[in-house]
């Protein structure tokens, strides 16, 4: 199986990437909705949250660690920022290749807007 972000990990199509290491990749949004807005992926193709097992668990908090880290070289940490993953159709999941965003650089509002 492969993805856009598999093929962004391999080098295959262009991206600003920011960070890399043996499980994870992060580069810059196409489409950024914040001043600081970072994708940080798994680099084997996890479809969804809904996928992950226990042998997932090192890339999982690898992502959270790569966060903290990213946050910080960019400026972010001390102002605040999010960390938000879709999963499935209800959130709105485009890209079916786990990802974090990270969102940060202006105050971003509720979590959720109201119905
Ligand atoms: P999702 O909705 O799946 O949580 O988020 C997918 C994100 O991937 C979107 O914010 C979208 O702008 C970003 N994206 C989609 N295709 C590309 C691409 O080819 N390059 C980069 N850098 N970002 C992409």
């Amino acid at each position: 199986m492969t993805t856009i972000f598999a093929q962004i990990v391999r080098g295959e199509i262009p991206a600003d990437i920011i960070y890399q290491d043996d499980l994870v990749t992060a580069f810059r949004d196409i489409h950024p909705l914040a001043p600081v807005h970072i994708l940080i992926v798994s680099n084997e193709v996890i479809p969804t949250v809904n996928d992950l097992t226990i042998e997932d668990e090192q890339v999982a908090g690898r992502m959270m660690l790569v966060a903290k880290k990213i946050a910080e070289q960019e400026g972010v940490a001390e102002s605040g920022y999010r960390l938000l993953i879709n999963c499935r159709d209800h959130a709105g999941q485009e890209v079916y290749h786990l990802h974090m965003h990270l969102l940060g650089g202006r105050p971003l509002g509720p979590m959720l807007a109201r119905q």
